[in-house]
């Protein structure tokens, strides 16, 4: 049986006490070792505070948690891993599944890293999900199901261990009211054998399903209706084990001698990892629990695991903790400026610029002296034909290309050209999982050649130059809604850019001709449709923002403004069949003027005299061309199994190579999970 006793939680604001959140005030309930209750109240009434305190996720409140007649306050690490782990199950509003993985995969997950054998594992996941009714979908990829189907697997995911309470936060309010029903029914179903306790505002729902309903206002209970009659349940309690035996936990991780979980529960990583725990259910709560646990070094842990599930992603920028000598120091310093951004961030969606945290953070990457990956056509040639060496592993390798194409864009009374802070969306078929739209309801991923989307990062940061076209300078902010349908600049194909001369060089067209580019039929105007950012209150989230400062600064899509692939189509063969770059293809003499504007182009691409190695390549480069991408991104099957040998194989392009042009993967440096 499982009993709440005056439970109070207060969530406190360090800076500012008045700002403190009691969010459950002396909540009492008791629960029935079966049936289906449900947790009835408006947005902010203390729901999902109060299901984490259930699923011992949230520890520190004021009152009890009873289980099987055990008062929790008596649990040690341990017996919290094998609670969390064997005892409870959840399924959440986002079905957190993890793309690139089978769906059967998905639920394996949960039991490898329970440490059961490779048989009872197949046997188990097929079983849940034939009772989840998608055994015909078992070798499918999550992202190909609809909601209601991604949302049974999660339910499979929850039950595959078998345990005794499943808590469902919300699990319908993504879907629509005839695939809600069928996730009710599943529900409903599992609720015979089983405790399910489901949090939603869905008063209809909730009447038609369960078995008792539990109404909440502003944390505190007002009115607990049972629909069961009481005696029958009474008489169905007797005949149940009075003590229930917890499975043992058979993660094998490090436990950690000298913190308790208590202690570091209560420091400022615990909201994130409560978050992180809080969303992805029982797969990542067990590594976090590992990693709360465990690890002295939590970026480690969490680069380690990251990697085990993302696309695996080369950047030009060599990573600083994940793949180079990084101090504990350093990777401290990188987290305390991180984590004084966010809670900053965390208030608003205002956009602001980015120079002062990448200034901060660029004085502790500096200090390393950490030389670019050189991500040149060889290394991708060898990186695509892994694809031929194992068959199979690989998903797909996303290089992104168009790297130095042209924007004129209006700044002030005045135009400039620019050709960093637009990027095209990558191929990838997830983005939807990674990223939140922002900026009110009218906000859209873009489709078209001449729409874009604005991609702020985790700290609502937009490139400085993006942010001085839309006339935000350092100290202001703009908020996303003002970016919906805004000009952002055109697209300027090279022949309009340059105008031939006579000895078959180019120039640049001056400035004063910019006005004239911008208003010509050429120029292909580009619209903000969207604004998005990663997804703050998804553990991939965290994940990305705690990641994506402390190493690469990687995140799917560049920030910036990003266009579709049909604009990346069109530059791609605008440049390559625009004048100049036929011109420059058939010489290795730089077939642009040498007269200041080269010089001032020079300047404006950043192209300093230590890369002057290779002219044509340089040259074609300035026109559009570009042969090195940012970052290469490759789509793992079966990450798990096939990681370690596509990273071998790639790992062959270094054989021989100086440091310097070699290629650092991120997690070089790194031991194993
Ligand atoms: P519900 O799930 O019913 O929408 P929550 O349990 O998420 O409600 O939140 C209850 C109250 O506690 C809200 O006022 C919310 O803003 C606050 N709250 C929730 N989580 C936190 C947190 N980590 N820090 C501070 N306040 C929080
Ligand atoms: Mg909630």
């Amino acid at each position: 049986m499982l009993q709440l006793k005056n439970i109070t939680k207060t969530y406190y604001n360090k800076k500012d006490p008045s700002k403190n959140v009691t969010a459950l005030k002396n909540v009492n309930i008791t629960f029935p070792k079966q049936g289906f209750v449900s947790i009835l109240g408006p947005s902010g009434c203390g729901k999902t505070t109060l299901l984490n305190i259930l699923g011992g996720l949230d520890t520190s409140y004021n009152g009890q948690l009873i289980v099987d007649n055990v008062e929790t306050k008596t649990f040690k690490a341990n017996d919290w891993d094998a609670y969390r782990n064997n005892h409870v199950g959840f399924v959440f509003q986002e079905y957190n599944l993890i793309p690139h993985q089978s769906v059967s995969r998905n639920v394996e997950l949960v039991l490898t890293i329970a440490g059961a054998s490779k048989m009872e594992t197949k046997e188990n996941s097929r079983k849940v999900l034939t009772d989840v009714g998608l055994e015909d979908k078992l070798l499918q990829n999550p992202n190909n199901l609809s909601g209601g189907q991604k949302q049974r697997v999660a339910i499979a995911r929850a039950l595959v261990n078998n345990p005794e309470l499943i808590l469902a936060d919300e699990p319908t309010s993504a879907l629509d009211t005839k695939t809600s029903a069928q996730i009710m029914d599943t529900l409903k179903e599992i609720s015979k054998k089983k405790l399910v306790i489901m949090v939603t505002h869905n008063v209809e729902l909730a009447r038609k399903y369960s078995s008792r309903i539990i109404s909440m206002l502003d944390g505190e209970v007002q009115s607990d209706e049972d629909f069961e009659k009481s005696e029958e349940r009474e008489e169905f309690l007797k005949k149940l084990p009075q003590s229930y035996k917890y499975g043992k936990s058979k993660m094998k991780f490090k436990t950690a001698a000298e913190l308790s979980f208590k202690n570091l529960m209560g420091k400022k990583r615990r909201t994130i990892l409560t978050v992180l725990a809080g969303s992805i259910g029982i797969i990542c709560l067990s590594i976090i629990l590992g990693i709360i646990n465990g690890s002295k070094n939590f970026a480690k842990d969490l680069n380690n695991m990251m990697l085990k599930t993302e696309p695996f992603m080369i950047t030009e920028k060599r990573s600083i903790g994940g793949g180079y000598d990084c101090s504990d120091d350093d990777v401290k310093k990188m987290e305390a400026i991180v984590d004084s951004e966010l809670d900053d961030a965390s208030n608003s969606d205002d956009i602001k610029n980015p120079i002062n945290l990448s200034e901060r953070i660029e004085k502790v990457r500096k200090k390393k002296k950490i030389p670019d990956n050189n991500l040149t056509p060889e290394f991708q040639a060898h990186t695509l034909s892994v694809l031929e060496k194992y068959p199979g592993a690989v998903n797909a390798i996303d290089i992104p290309r168009n790297r130095g194409a042209s924007f004129l864009c209006k700044v002030g009374q005045g135009y400039e050209m620019m050709n960093s802070g637009f990027s095209e969306i990558p191929a990838s078929n997830n983005l939807e999982t990674q990223y939140d739209l922002i900026g009110g309801e009218n906000s859209r991923w873009p489709n078209e050649k001449g729409e874009v989307v604005a991609v702020l990062n985790m700290f609502n940061h937009l490139p400085p130059n993006i942010l001085a076209v839309l006339g935000c300078s350092d100290k202001s902010v703009i908020k996303p809604e003002e970016l919906i349908n805004k000009e952002i600049g055109c697209f300027i194909p090279n022949n309009l850019k340059f105008v031939k001369l006579e000895d078959s060089k180019f120039d640049l067209k001056p400035k004063k001709d910019y006005k004239d580019m911008y208003d010509s039929k050429e120029a292909l105007k580009l619209k903000i449709v969207g604004v998005v950012r990663p997804k703050r209150h998804a553990e991939r989230g965290i994940f990305e923002r705690k990641l994506a400062m402390m190493y690469t600064q990687a995140q799917s899509i560049d920030p910036g403004i990003a266009y579709t692939k049909a604009l990346g189509d069109y530059i791609f063969e605008t440049t390559k069949n625009s004048e100049i770059v036929k011109v420059q293809k058939n010489t290795k003499e730089s077939v642009l003027g040498e007269d200041e504007e080269k010089k001032k182009m020079d300047m404006m691409y950043g192209i300093s005299k230590k890369d002057k190695k290779d002219s044509m390549r340089e040259n074609l480069e300035k026109l559009g061309y570009t042969e090195k991408p940012k970052k290469i991104m490759i789509y793992l099957n079966d990450p798990v199994s096939n990681k370690s040998k596509v990273l071998e194989y790639l790992k062959e392009y270094n054989e021989g190579k100086s440091d310097e042009d070699s290629i650092m993967f991120s997690e070089e440096k790194n031991g194993e999970l």
